[in-house]
């Protein structure tokens, strides 16, 4: 059974890709220092898996912390998701998003080197790409950021990237998600925004609760088929699996690889509010307001090469990301009513 080193495993991604690993037979650990998650979803992983994950709150710039945990284990390989992650916040205090994001990766690489273990996989982002001027993104799609947090991705591609090519044995899977969104079928984990929610989802299903008044659609006069922006969302459980698939592909294959973790179809914010309320039966009231500043009108995967090397595929559709993110919200609310849900 191989041992995986999880930074950031208790976040969104983290902790679905925690929950596929062991259902995988893998054996993970998490660091994470809580700084954007909660110490609860570590029993929200117990809960579904029915194991308790060795947990070390530690920030992951911290090398001497990190040291530790590896002298400790003997670890197979690691996932790094740890890193600040709001687009808004990165543009405030880029200072804060560089410091982090990118110490923490290259902490993280020290010890990796310390300790003799050369095989990563890389929480990456479509945000690298510039989807100003493309729409269907290829991994060899031209890369261009419009904010710091997308930087601090892209350099730490870089660095990951130069680092593994002067290791021969050494992997590295970058993969470049596209929007995650939904939740594990139980609606024991989930996605947990702090404040006001800055994404789409999230945003949708605390209106659907009654938490805000309505959704802003920022934007409805994009050159897309409906006038709103155009993304290429994915089930979380689907991306978490897509990491199960890159460390069986990087355990063969040495160098560095990024791939796509998408769908390949786009969704308009509209198609998904719509889609939302007939899955679910409720009502999202929106207005249509002006432009998010930034905003790209349209992207999504080419996902042919996810395909051919790493044998996965996204399997969930748009009904199953809107029915297990609403879930979610209410059950992680208590406000989950279905007989049938409370005695499985
Ligand atoms: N969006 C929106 N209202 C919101 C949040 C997002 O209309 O309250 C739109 C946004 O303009 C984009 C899509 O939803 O077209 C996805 O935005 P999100 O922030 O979730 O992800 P992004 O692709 O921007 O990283």
């Amino acid at each position: 059974m191989e041992t995986i080193l999880i930074t950031g495993g208790m976040g969104f991604i983290g902790s679905h890709t925690c929950v596929e690993l062991m259902e995988a037979g893998y054996s993970p650990i998490i660091v994470d220092d809580l700084s954007n998650s909660s110490i609860k979803v570590l029993d929200g992983i117990e809960a579904i898996t029915k194991k308790r994950v060795p947990f070390y709150q530690l920030d992951v710039a911290d090398f001497e912390a990190l040291a530790q945990v590896f002298a400790q284990h003997t670890i197979d390989a690691v996932i790094h998701f740890a890193g600040f992650k709001a687009v808004g916040e990165s543009k405030e205090k880029p200072l804060h998003y560089y410091c982090n994001n990118l110490n923490s990766t290259m902490s993280l690489l020290k010890c990796m080197d310390r300790f003799g273990v050369g095989r990563l996989v890389f929480s990456s982002s479509a945000t690298v790409y510039d989807s100003m001027h493309h729409v269907l993104l290829t991994e060899e799609t031209e890369r261009w950021c419009t904010n710091p947090y997308g930087w601090t991705k892209f350099m730490s591609e870089q660095i990951i990237s130069d680092h593994v090519a002067t290791r021969p044995d050494a992997s590295a899977v970058l993969l470049r998600y596209f929007n995650p969104v939904g939740a594990h079928e139980s609606g024991l984990i989930g996605e947990a925004p702090n404040g006001v929610p800055q994404n789409l989802m999230p945003f949708v299903t605390q209106v659907a609760v009654g938490m805000r008044d309505k959704l802003s659609v920022f934007g409805g006069d994009y050159d897309t088929p409906d006038g709103s922006g155009v993304r290429d969302y994915i089930h979380v459980t689907d991306l978490a699996r897509g990491h199960v698939a890159a460390l069986a592909y990087a355990k063969e294959h040495p160098g560095c690889q990024a791939v796509n973790l998408g769908t390949g179809r786009g969704v308009s914010v509209l198609e998904l509010v719509t889609t939302f309320e007939r899955v679910n039966g409720v009502a999202i009231p929106y207005e249509i307001t002006a432009r998010r500043p930034g905003d790209a009108p349209m992207y999504y995967a080419e996902t042919r090469r996810a395909e051919e090397l790493l044998h996965w595929r996204a399997e969930r559709s748009l009904e199953d990301m809107c029915r297990s993110a609403y879930h979610w919200q209410r059950k992680s609310m208590g406000l989950w009513e279905d007989p049938n849900e409370r005695t499985r």
